[in-house]
């Protein structure tokens, strides 16, 4: 069946029916807003985040449970890389009216399935026709302990900086996607299906051990940017120390100048913090307890020293690219795989 013989307000019941009721959430889907009770003691931190065919995602390349999870996933690491518990999500979809319903319901499997693995629900959200491709906006609120909420604004020279899970994955299975080549399990489920670190970051503000967390999704370096300048401090990074899975650490032996992918690839979604150095045995067991790996690469410096990048000992030049003008204030880039998606799209045509 056609997404336009089902209509609207048919798609709008079946979400209904599918929706869970929560804690706080005294009104979801069916009125013209949502009606959330916040907790006492608690504060909510609202993100958004929006795909866009041919630019975020191709249909050639993934399916609609996977992209369903990502698009819930990506505003959950947002929630996470402030230590905020996932609660209510809001979807806004642009529809083409020939979109088979089996994709839709596909598309809302996996968004479902996300928001149930972290006790989030659905909400709300907006369901409307579409000229050209699929639009998909999430909007997500978290909630955490007053005051508990982690910025990107608050490391200091002195701290050392950590990394959860690993780095480079996601880039390079959409390089070799863009080369023709199927990537290999792990790698392809690492681009089109990535774990939010929800865990690791609600245990991050609660114990208040980091200083100031971001995710991972425009590359270590940008991000990094990011949360330098908003802390007005410097960096140094160890290459050597960057966490990379074995799939990775394959495709790098054949080919070095693949580190880039790991220093400057976008959409790792890892939680990269700053804590002081002495933190690092009670960070070992929450990496544990949350089962999320957890690297320190490198050390937070006096402004003054800018970002340094280190391969054993010696001093290398930063990668031309987004995470130098990030931190130089330069303009805002895409991220790397907006820039691929966008580049491939224009080739074609
Ligand atoms: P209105 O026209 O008053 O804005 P809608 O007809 O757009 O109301 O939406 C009716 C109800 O369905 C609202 O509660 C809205 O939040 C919900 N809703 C609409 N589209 C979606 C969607 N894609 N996902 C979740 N809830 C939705
Ligand atoms: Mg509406």
């Amino acid at each position: 069946m056609k997404l336009a013989q089902r209509g609207e307000f048919g798609i709008i019941a079946a979400l209904r029916q599918r929706s869970a009721a929560a804690p706080g959430l005294i009104t979801g889907i069916g009125d013209d807003c949502a009606v959330i009770a916040p907790q006492p003691g608690e504060q909510l931190l609202v993100t958004s985040d929006m795909l866009v065919e041919g630019v975020h995602f191709r249909w050639d390349w993934t399916d609609p449970v996977r992209l369903g999870r990502k698009c819930a996933s990506v505003n959950l690491s947002d929630l996470a890389a402030m230590g905020a518990t996932p609660r209510y999500l809001f979807l806004a979809l642009a529809l083409p009216g020939d979109l088979d319903t089996a994709i839709l319901d596909a598309f809302f499997d996996g968004f479902l399935s996300v928001c149930g693995e972290h006790g989030a629900v659905l909400a709300g959200g907006d369901t409307c026709a579409s000229s050209a491709g699929m639009t998909i906006s999430v909007t997500a609120l978290g909630s955490a302990a007053t005051g508990t909420a982690l910025l990107r604004s608050g490391a200091v020279a002195g701290d050392a900086l950590f990394v959860s899970g690993s780095l480079g994955d996601s880039a390079l299975a959409l390089q070799q996607l863009l080369a023709g080549k199927r990537p290999e399990s792990f790698l392809a489920q690492r681009h089109f299906d990535p774990t939010p670190r929800v865990n690791l970051g609600c245990a991050l503000a609660q114990t208040g051990l980091a200083t100031a967390m971001i995710d991972l999704s425009d590359g270590l370096l940008a991000d990094l940017g990011h949360l330098l300048s908003a802390s007005s401090v410097g960096a140094r990074i160890e290459i050597e120390t960057l966490p990379l899975s074995a799939a990775f650490r394959q495709a790098l032996e054949q080919n070095q100048a693949l580190i880039d992918l790991a220093l400057s690839g976008g959409e790792d979604y890892e939680l990269l913090f700053t804590a002081p150095a002495a933190a690092a045995a009670l960070l070992a067991d929450l990496a544990q307890k949350s089962a999320t790996p957890i690297t320190r690469i490198g050390t937070v410096l006096p402004l003054v020293n800018g970002l340094q990048l280190f391969a054993n000992g010696q001093q290398r030049p930063l990668p031309a690219g987004q995470g130098y003008k990030h931190f130089a204030g330069g303009p805002e880039s895409c991220i790397l795989g907006n820039v691929c998606a966008v580049q491939e799209d224009a080739a074609r045509r």
